[in-house]
């Protein structure tokens, strides 16, 4: 088989043919995409396709049906947009091919994951000298650091882990909050920790742990914080928990998927105070930073641990003293994730970042204002990137929600936030502007009149 440079064309002209029609396009699929889904459902081909063929009818087929979180509007969940430079870098990685695994094999993506490591503890302003991965997501980087905690906290108690399993372990207790997201739960469970492990602390009205009324920590205690609550955008009191955890023993761990980036800015900083006391923090890239997906990493102080985890040994796994990384992750194969937190760290600079970090709270807080100026509640603080917002009550926010989402002007989702029904708006792309904002909460203002409606069925629809 040759080069073809035709397929890998195709390609670059169908992406930039999409990454141009974000501004007009709706940001969810119309159903008529939905439908042309069907057209993939064929027999497998008993024979060769050429190969720009198999291109364009991925773009025919395939970008009608994707959801524009890339473009400005997107306002659901918390995804982020990808910067066109860690586009063009992930373009190039993949023609590269790296397995990333080991120095090795790909000195380029071992160099590079090192460098952004330093780079992101850094800008993170966390322990130097932590142990960096790149996984996923924050929920593994959560259960890297999980297991990691896991492995630190029972050697203290005379306990190996890693000869012994798990079956004869001392007791581990989890001490987080009813907010914690719940991705944690998840990578609690595969680390082998059950929903009895786990203890709840109260939380203020923002969503944020009371420190007073906590348990008394030990020794055997993993406490799970957060950087960003995704409803509120709030953090948790690090200071006085880090200090008590670091009394008893205990490790703290950090799920700053988003939150994390509040630290990269002055204005949002203090909202992270103490954080550095932690033991392990995990972060998405794909989310505020941009990245496309799936990035994240995970900062683990006890390297220690880190390397009594994870890395696979073989002979024919040759090492050198440089960086592997498939010592800080569960896997062994795995893409370069160091290119594109190299690519987009070395375009924004520390002065990008706090920008990008900024201008998505201040599209928050217009929102914010907008929201409540048009009748709205806005039920949150607007402390971050975050804004909570209702209508009456859950029928009739269910209504201005239905309309916002049919609009495909922009998108965001339902959320319960203190017991109470509402709609929730992240803003975390480089790409949303000031239009984008204002358009957006034109069609959220319209949405509130109609909400208020009385609703009728036609006898007769037409
Ligand atoms: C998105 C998110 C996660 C999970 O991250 P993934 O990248 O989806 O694995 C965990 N915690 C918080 C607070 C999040 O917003």
């Amino acid at each position: 088989m040759e080069l073809s440079e035709e397929v890998l064309r195709t390609a670059h002209m169908a992406a930039l043919r999409y990454l141009g029609s974000l501004g007009e396009r709706r940001v969810v699929p119309d159903s008529q995409a939905i439908a042309a889904l069907a057209r993939l459902r064929q027999p497998l081909p008993d024979g060769p396709t050429d190969g720009s063929a198999v291109i364009t009818e991925l773009d025919e087929v395939g970008s009608p049906a994707t959801v524009a979180t890339a473009s400005g509007r997107f306002f659901g969940f918390v995804v982020g947009g990808a910067l066109p430079v860690t586009v063009a870098a992930s373009w190039l990685a993949s023609a590269w091919d790296q397995n990333a695994g080991n120095w090795i094999l790909s000195p380029i993506a071992a160099e590079l994951e090192d460098v952004a490591a330093g780079w992101l503890l850094e800008i993170l302003d966390l322990p130097r000298d932590a142990a960096v991965g790149f996984v996923t997501g924050s929920t593994m980087g959560s259960f890297s650091c999980f297991a990691a905690a896991r492995s630190a906290l029972l050697t203290k108690q005379g306990y190996d882990v890693k000869r012994r399993g798990l079956r004869d372990a001392p007791r581990l207790r989890i001490v987080t909050s009813e907010e914690l997201h719940p991705t944690n739960r998840a990578a609690l469970a595969y680390c082998g920790f059950g929903l009895d492990d786990v203890e709840l602390c109260p939380t203020d009205a923002q969503g944020r742990i009371i420190p007073e009324q906590m348990p008394a920590l030990d020794a055997c205690s993993l406490v799970i914080l957060q950087a960003g609550n995704i409803n509120s955008g709030a953090c948790d009191p690090f200071e006085p928990i880090c200090r008590k955890a670091q009394k008893a023993g205990a490790w703290v761990h950090v799920d700053g998927a988003f939150g994390l980036w509040a630290r990269a800015s002055r204005a949002t900083r203090a909202l992270t105070e103490g954080i550095e006391l932690a033991d392990s923090w995990s972060v998405d890239g794909h989310k505020w930073l941009n990245l496309p997906h799936d990035s994240a990493i995970y900062a683990c102080r006890d390297n220690s641990a880190v390397q009594d985890v994870f890395g696979v040994e073989a002979t024919y796994l040759v090492r050198n003293d440089r960086r592997q990384p498939n010592t800080f992750t569960p896997e062994l194969s795995r893409r370069a994730r160091g290119v594109e937190f190299w690519a987009a760290l070395k375009f924004l600079g520390r002065s990008g970042v706090e920008q990008l970090v900024d201008r998505c709270c201040a599209h928050a807080r217009h929102f914010a204002g907008g929201l409540s100026g048009a009748g709205y509640e806005v039920l949150n603080d607007v402390v971050l990137n975050q804004v909570v917002f209702a209508c009456g009550d859950e029928a009739q926010t269910r209504r201005a929600l239905s309309s916002i989402q049919e609009s495909g002007i922009t998108w965001l989702g339902p959320t319960t936030w203190k017991g109470r029904f509402g709609m929730r708006i992240s803003v975390s792309s480089w790409a949303t502007t000031e239009h984008d904002v204002a358009q957006s909460l034109n069609v959220m203002v319209a949405a509130l009149d109609r909400s208020s409606e009385p609703l009728y069925e036609p006898a007769v629809r037409h």
